[in-house]
């Protein structure tokens, strides 16, 4: 039988072109019609150069085209550090409200109230799950959230007049935005290592702390998925020297409802909209880092935010948008991002208190349940019970197998990797964070799934070097893909260079 390929995402939509199809969904025109001046008149409708598709051509194309990215909607994604939950359809609809969505950012305050409303309610609901005095809605990213804590915390030592104050001390395990945002925001940044056990070594922190430290980023679990046990040691530490403490929160999906890190010491943290609270990222849609703040810096918060006032004539109260007195400024035009505010509000109101601490506790709870069935598979960086994630290293004995090898296999079963080589203090690191979306079945296949990898690893390493085999694009060059795009509609030569290298 010859083969024949009918899947229109392997074909452009110039190949997919027909002369004389096409798509009109032009409404009819209720307007007055105006002639247009005769030079403005194209005069030859075929060089416009368009491809005519039918509407069933278009969806079919674009259908097929969104079938070959790996998505959340359409398996497991345990990508650690990254929260990949379900997000709920209903957040989406939300965000689709006219009300919402048709708002313009210049609209004067009294026809938005209700917009205001919802970010007045956001912020608080924020403040009380992080325990802090006031929170931002501003940065539009937890790398931007970071940035922004230490623009201010920059603004706080200027104002004390300690301007000798230019060293943050970060974690030998933290996430790379960290150091980016130091760097960025004019400070440098001194790593601090790990103990044994994967907490921050008290001896290295206690020696760091001197009158040059501006303050400490800590990410707390930490990106080993292990609770920081000396937490309050830690932060009384840095707080003697006169330091300030920022807590990266992309890991409070492990603690909202359970604990509050204001309460923990924290001085200033970015939470992760697009992590803990189920609204979309990655290429799903634009993200959103609040900033909370404790009494110390609530004052340097970006602005605008929003304030109520309570007026005893009116039944209702009233928002308004505000900037705290020292504030650093804005970090973005307008208030964010704040089809992401929609469907978060929409999410803590889902779930109330007593779910969002519930959603902790089964995130911890899939997090050990797969940790204790890949037990004995694969090495387990830190043997202690992990919080809502846990790092393995993708090491098999009698097999040349890496960590990337078992990632593109997993592909194959259906699986979206873990994230990989990170944190960097774990050789061949595999981080895996379940969260609590996922059922046992689920959690069931991906451990077996990770079992069969490891007997392949042994018995037929080629195929997992080669790996994968079942997806539409196989093994890249992931550095010449990155460094030499190809963004040309034309160029069909690319998949083939890429496949060959
Ligand atoms: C995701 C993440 C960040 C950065 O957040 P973005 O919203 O991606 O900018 C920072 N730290 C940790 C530990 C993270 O997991």
């Amino acid at each position: 039988m010859p083969e024949i390929d009918n899947r229109n995402s392997e074909k452009t939509v110039y190949e997919l072109s027909a002369v004389g199809r096409g798509t009109n969904l032009m409404p009819e025109c209720d307007v007055p019609k105006t002639e247009l001046p005769g030079v403005l008149l194209r005069k030859d409708t075929e060089t416009i150069g368009l491809p005519g598709l039918s509407e069933l051509d278009v969806v079919r194309h674009f259908v097929h085209l969104s079938q070959r990215n790996f998505s959340i909607d359409g398996g497991f994604y345990p990508l650690g550090s990254c929260t990949m939950k379900y997000n709920p359809k209903i957040s989406e609809t939300c965000a689709r409200f006219e009300g919402f969505a048709q708002s313009h950012p210049l609209q004067p305050d009294e026809t938005v109230q209700g917009n205001l409303k919802l970010m007045y309610d956001l912020q608080e609901w924020l403040k009380e799950i992080g325990g802090f005095a006031a929170v931002s809605l501003q940065p539009t990213a937890g790398a931007q959230g970071e940035l922004t804590a230490l623009l201010m915390m920059r603004a706080f030592f200027r104002n004390c007049g300690e301007t000798g104050r230019t060293q943050i001390l970060i974690p030998d395990s933290a996430h790379g935005t960290n150091p980016a945002s130091t760097t960025m925001a004019g400070f440098e940044s001194l790593e601090i290592p790990s103990d044994k056990h994967g907490n921050l070594d008290l001896a290295a922190l206690n020696a760091a702390c001197d009158d040059t430290v501006a303050g400490l980023m800590l990410t707390n679990p930490n990106t080993l998925g292990l609770f920081e046990r000396d937490i309050e040691t830690i932060v009384r530490c840095v707080h003697d020297c006169g330091g300030l403490v920022y807590g990266d929160g992309a890991n409070m999906n492990a603690l909202a409802g359970v604990v509050r890190p204001g309460d923990l010491g924290i001085d200033v943290m970015h939470y992760n909209l697009h992590k803990t609270f189920g609204t979309p990222h990655g290429g799903g849609g634009p993200g959103s880092g609040p900033l909370g703040a404790g009494d110390k810096l609530a004052a340097y918060l970006p602005g605008p935010m929003v304030r109520r006032i309570d007026n005893a004539e009116k039944p209702d109260p009233g928002y308004m948008l505000f900037t705290p007195e020292k504030t650093i400024g804005r970090m973005n035009s307008y208030f964010g991002s704040f089809g992401v505010f929609v469907r978060a509000y929409a999410y803590i109101l889902q779930h109330g208190a007593e779910g969002l601490k519930q959603n902790a506790l089964h995130a911890v709870l899939n997090a050990n349940y797969l940790r204790e069935k890949l037990r004995g598979i694969y090495p387990l960086s830190h043997d202690r019970t992990c919080m809502h994630e846990f790092v393995l290293q993708g090491k098999i004995d009698g097999s040349s197998v890496r960590a990337v090898d078992i990632s593109k296999r997993l592909l194959d079963y259906g699986f979206h990797p873990p994230t990989i080589y990170f944190p960097l203090i774990v050789p061949e690191a595999l981080m895996i964070e379940p969260t609590e979306t996922e059922s046992k079945q689920t959690l069931d296949a991906f451990a077996d799934a990770m079992k069969a990898i490891a007997l392949e690893a042994v018995d037929h390493s080629e195929t997992l070097h080669s790996a994968p085999h079942t997806t539409p694009v196989g093994r890249l060059d992931e550095v010449r893909a990155a460094r030499q795009l190809k963004l040309r509609e034309d160029d069909r030569k690319v998949k083939d260079n890429l496949n060959k290298a």
